[in-house]
């Protein structure tokens, strides 16, 4: 019909790819089918969205800034650089994350196109399509697109709410079998802001090492945890097991949109060798790395951010979430889960105790209706009767939205009231 004799074609029908059509990110697909119609009378507040810089409390330090200016001002770094970064970025990032139990030189450093490029190409170095990677569940959206595009499986090994999000152990070994190309590990973490205690870390790598498989260890919140808790780098434990660290500067330095991650190579036991380094620098050439001017800046970002700029963001992070949860633990029906780091909030809801909304996505959509806040639906992450809320909004702000959350479920709310004291998982 539209082909000539010959295969070629006679008219105009162009096709996206395969690729392309298998591409989905969740969250976009699924907010943007929500019919949200916010109540008129009250301010549209998203607790949805992950990105600190949205409401103007939180913003880079001035040295940051000027560090930036200086780079763009000194016309040095407008040229293409090397495709697996440029070289004194590498090292001022292997300088800041060298550990004892992890020494790396520049070497041991790719750069890419934010935490998710480099995600991308520490997936695409290890998996071949057909194979399976075993990702955490509830995770980040990104690893189940990528898997769609390339072809890989993702095996979701669950999460556990009511042991602070830690990983059923049990669950991730059941998942494993001769096509698992390696296991996906992200702490603190997105959703849950879970935080891995050492003890589980290792038990983690003994996983790994009993089936010689490395890690992909998304970091994109090191060090971004509350008082009480410690962050530990997969790394700084892996002892025997091959270890992909992927960072960035997106969320600890509250500049997602500069685009800027690394890939840290961990080899203890020279599993990698040359072939998966060379990988990477193979898939580095695809685009020849990121942003010049924000790489260029990178060693005086690391040297000059003043300490304070770490822990104001963590203590507005902390302050919300210790709200978020004083309000919900006593509200009947919700189930909220304490983070331990990282900025995001997940709270179960009892839906059998609720007449108006069955599941996830219709207790988000009359939550827009009537009192226009907006949480992400579990469904986003194949998670369902749990929502999303960040905890990087403004103190009022985020007070003003669980007073409203208050309201909606309390006139929602069915069953008999005897559990409106501390339901929830800390
Ligand atoms: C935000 C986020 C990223 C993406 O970082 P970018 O640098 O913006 O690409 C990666 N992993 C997790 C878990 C995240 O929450």
């Amino acid at each position: 019909m539209a082909e000539l004799p010959n295969g070629k074609r006679s008219k105009w029908t162009v096709r996206a790819s395969d690729m392309a059509n298998r591409t989905h990110n969740p969250i976009r697909a699924i907010v943007d089918g929500l019919k949200l119609e916010p109540n008129p009378d009250k301010d549209f507040i998203a607790l949805s969205l992950g990105d600190p810089t949205l409401f103007g409390n939180l913003s880079i330090c001035e040295e940051m800034r000027e560090t930036v200016c200086d780079v763009v001002n000194g016309m040095k770094s407008n040229g293409y650089g090397p495709a697996l970064g440029l070289e004194f970025a590498r090292a001022a990032v292997a300088k800041q994350f060298s550990i004892p139990e992890s020494p790396l030189t520049s070497k041991d450093v790719v750069l890419g196109c934010g935490c998710s490029g480099a995600i991308e190409m520490a997936l695409l170095v290890l998996a071949n399509p057909g194979d399976n990677v075993l990702v955490p569940w509830p995770g980040f959206s990104i690893y189940r697109t990528l898997a769609g595009s390339y072809q890989f499986e993702a095996r979701g090994y669950k999460l556990l709410p009511e042991k602070s999000w830690e990983a059923d152990l049990e669950h991730m070994e059941s998942l494993i079998d001769e096509k698992t190309a390696c296991i996906v590990v992200n702490s603190p973490s997105n959703p849950c802001g879970g935080v891995f205690t050492k003890e589980h870390l290792q038990d983690i790598c003994a996983i790994a090492e009993r089936y010689h498989l490395p890690i992909l260890s998304d970091e994109v919140y090191a060090g971004m945890v509350f008082p009480g808790h410690t962050f530990h780098s997969v790394a700084s434990i892996a002892k025997n097991v091959p270890v992909l660290t992927c960072g960035g500067l997106a969320k600890r330095y509250l500049v997602p949109g500069w685009r800027l991650g690394w890939i840290l190579i961990h080899d203890p036991m020279d599993a990698f060798k040359e072939e998966v380094r060379q990988g990477l620098m193979n898939l580095a050439t695809r685009i020849l790395g990121p942003c010049t001017l924000v790489q260029a800046a990178i060693p005086k970002i690391f040297t000059d951010t003043p300490s304070e700029f770490y822990t104001k963001s963590m203590d507005v992070f902390q302050a919300n979430a210790e709200l978020i949860y004083d309000a919900l633990s006593h509200i009947p029906g919700l189930f909220p889960v304490m983070p331990c780091g990282a900025m995001y909030f997940m709270f179960g809801i009892d839906m059998d105790k609720f007449v108006g909304f069955n599941d996830d996505m219709e207790f988000v959509t009359k939550l827009v209706e009537e009192e226009s806040v907006f949480c992400l639906p579990g469904k986003c992450f194949e998670y369902p009767n749990f929502v999303r809320i960040v905890t990087s909004l403004p103190k009022e702000k985020t007070v003003a939205a669980v007073e409203r959350i208050k309201d909606f479920c309390a006139r929602h709310y069915c069953g008999s009231a005897d559990m409106a004291e501390g339901n929830g998982i800390k």
